[in-house]
C-alpha cells in the first residue's frame, strides 16, 4: 500500500463509489478506494439506466460505451393481464436530455468501465480484498482500519466516502442509524431466453403488469427477459427459488408447452430506508449506505450515482479551496429530501399500483396512466419523475414536494 496520504478515502467499489472515485480524480486530488472483495462484482443487480445518469456519466466520456453494451429502450408500458395498455414514450423529454430513453446494461459493465478508467491516473487507486472494519476521526482527518487476507493496517486521508452498500460498516462506524421498513415480501427475479414479444402482443422492453394476486415485471437486458415477482412472506427462499415454483410462476405469464429455460434466479429482500444523516464530520455516506428503496422504477442506483456526483463536487471546491468546508452540508440537505420524498414516494407507489386489490384504485390508476400517456403535456411531466430529472431540478432549487 503506498504512503503517501490519500485526500479521499472510499469505502466501497460499488458504481456509487467509482463514479465519486473518478471525480477526485479528475480534479487531481488523491483518492485511495478499498474494496472487500477480491475483484470487481459481477453479480446481476441494476440493470437500468435513467435518462439523467446517462447525461451525468457523460462527463466522463464512458455514456457510449455503455450504451453500445446494453440496449436503448425509448419506451416503457404499464399493462395489466386482461389486455389493458399504456404505453409511454421517452421521446417526450427529448428537449430535456442528451438521452431521451433508458438503457438497460448490467451494472457491473457500468463499474468495469468506471474502474479501468480510474486507474489511468497515478494519483488513484483501488484496493482490492480490503475490507473497512473500523473508522476513526478528529479535527484534523479520519482513519479507516483496513483488513486484508495478509495484514490489517490503518490509513488516514481528509475525508472518507463510505459507498459500502446496504450493510454499511462505514455507516455503523459512525453511529448513523438506518430508518424505514422492510416489505414483509420479497422480490423473486428470473431470467429466461424465452421470447415473450412473440406472445406477448406488441411488448416493449420495460414493462410493469399490474394484477392484485401476483403482478409482474418484465425486463429486457442482454438477449434475456428478466422477470420479477413478488414473494409471499411465508413462503421460504428454497421453495421461491424451486425449478416448480419458478416454472409455475412463469406458466402464469405465459402458459406455454414445456418448461422455461432459467439462466438465473435470486431472491432478495426489499426495504424502504433512508439514514438518519448523511454525514458525521469528515466522513458522509452515499448510494445504498444511504438509502435503500424497492426496485420498481429503478432509481436505487441511479439516485446513488446521483449522490456521488453531488457529493464530489462539492468535496473537491473544498479541496481546491474555492469553497468553505460548511458548503459540505449543502449534500446532506440536496440528497437526503430527495431518498425521503421523492425516490420512496415514486417507488412505493409504484408498488402500490401493480398489487392494489381495491377495485376502485385499480380503476382509477388506470384511467390516469392512459390519461398521461395521451397527453403530450402530462406524458412529459410524468416522464421527468420517473427519469429523475425532476429530483435534480428539485435539487438545485430547493424544492423537494412532489
Ligand atoms: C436484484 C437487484 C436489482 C436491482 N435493480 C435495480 C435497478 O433496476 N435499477 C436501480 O437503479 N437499482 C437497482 N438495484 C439497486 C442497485 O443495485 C444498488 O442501488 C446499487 O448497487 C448501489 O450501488 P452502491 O455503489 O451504493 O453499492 P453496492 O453496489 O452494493 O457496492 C458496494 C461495494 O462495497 C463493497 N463493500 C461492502 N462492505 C465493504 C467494506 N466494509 N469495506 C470495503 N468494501 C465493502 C461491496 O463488496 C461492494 O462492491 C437493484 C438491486 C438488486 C439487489
Amino acid at each position: 500500500m503506498t504512503n503517501n496520504k490519500p485526500s479521499i478515502l472510499i469505502a466501497g467499489a460499488g458504481p456509487v463509489g467509482l463514479v465519486a472515485a473518478n471525480i477526485f480524480a479528475d480534479a487531481g486530488i488523491s483518492v485511495a478506494v478499498f474494496e472487500a472483495d477480491a475483484e470487481l462484482p459481477t453479480t446481476l443487480r441494476a440493470s437500468t439506466f435513467q435518462p439523467s445518469t446517462l447525461d451525468y456519466l457523460d462527463r466522463f466520456g464512458i455514456s457510449k460505451q455503455l450504451i453500445s453494451q446494453g440496449l436503448i429502450a425509448p419506451r416503457m408500458q404499464y399493462r395489466d393481464r386482461q389486455g389493458w395498455m399504456v404505453e409511454l414514450n421517452f421521446g417526450s423529454i427529448s428537449q430535456d436530455t442528451h438521452h431521451p430513453y433508458r438503457v438497460q446494461c448490467e451494472q457491473y459493465k457500468l463499474t468495469k468501465l468506471l474502474a479501468d478508467r480510474l486507474l489511468q491516473f497515478a494519483h488513484a487507486k483501488i484496493y482490492f480484498s480490503t475490507q473497512v472494519s473500523a473508522v476513526t476521526q478528529s479535527n484534523q482527518g479520519v482513519s479507516v482500519h483496513l483488513d486484508s487476507p495478509h495484514e490489517q493496517k490503518v490509513i488516514n486521508g481528509d475525508w472518507l466516502i463510505g459507498a459500502d452498500g446496504g450493510r454499511s460498516r462505514v455507516r455503523d462506524a459512525i453511529g448513523i442509524k438506518l430508518g424505514g421498513f422492510t416489505w414483509p415480501e420479497r422480490f423473486l427475479v428470473a431470467s429466461t431466453p424465452f421470447d415473450f414479444p412473440s406472445v406477448i402482443p406488441n411488448l416493449c422492453e420495460v414493462s410493469y403488469f399490474a394484477d392484485p394476486q401476483e403482478w409482474f415485471f418484465l425486463l429486457y437486458v442482454s438477449g434475456l427477459w428478466r422477470v420479477m415477482i413478488p414473494i409471499d412472506a411465508n413462503e421460504n427462499d428454497t421453495q421461491a427459488l424451486s425449478d416448480n415454483s419458478i416454472q409455475n410462476r412463469l406458466q402464469r405469464i405465459y402458459q406455454k408447452a414445456g418448461d422455461y429455460e432459467i439462466r438465473h434466479r435470486t431472491i432478495y429482500n426489499v426495504h424502504q430506508r433512508v439514514a438518519d444523516r448523511y454525514r458525521n464530520g469528515r466522513v458522509f455516506l452515499a448510494g445504498d449506505s444511504a438509502h435503500l428503496n424497492n426496485p420498481l422504477g429503478g432509481m436505487g442506483m441511479n439516485g446513488g450515482i446521483h449522490d456521488a456526483f453531488t457529493l464530489a463536487d462539492l468535496l473537491v471546491k473544498v479541496q481546491q479551496g474555492e469553497s468553505p468546508s460548511s458548503h459540505l452540508d449543502l449534500y446532506e440537505q440536496k440528497r437526503r429530501p430527495i431518498a425521503l420524498e421523492y425516490v420512496n414516494t415514486i417507488t412505493i407507489a409504484n408498488k402500490h399500483n401493480l398489487e392494489t386489490k381495491d377495485p376502485q384504485e385499480q380503476k382509477s390508476w388506470r384511467e390516469q396512466m392512459t390519461k398521461i400517456a395521451s397527453d403530450q403535456s402530462l406524458a412529459r411531466e410524468y416522464l421527468l419523475k420517473v427519469s429523475m430529472i425532476a429530483s435534480l431540478r428539485k435539487q438545485e432549487q430547493g424544492t423537494y414536494v412532489l
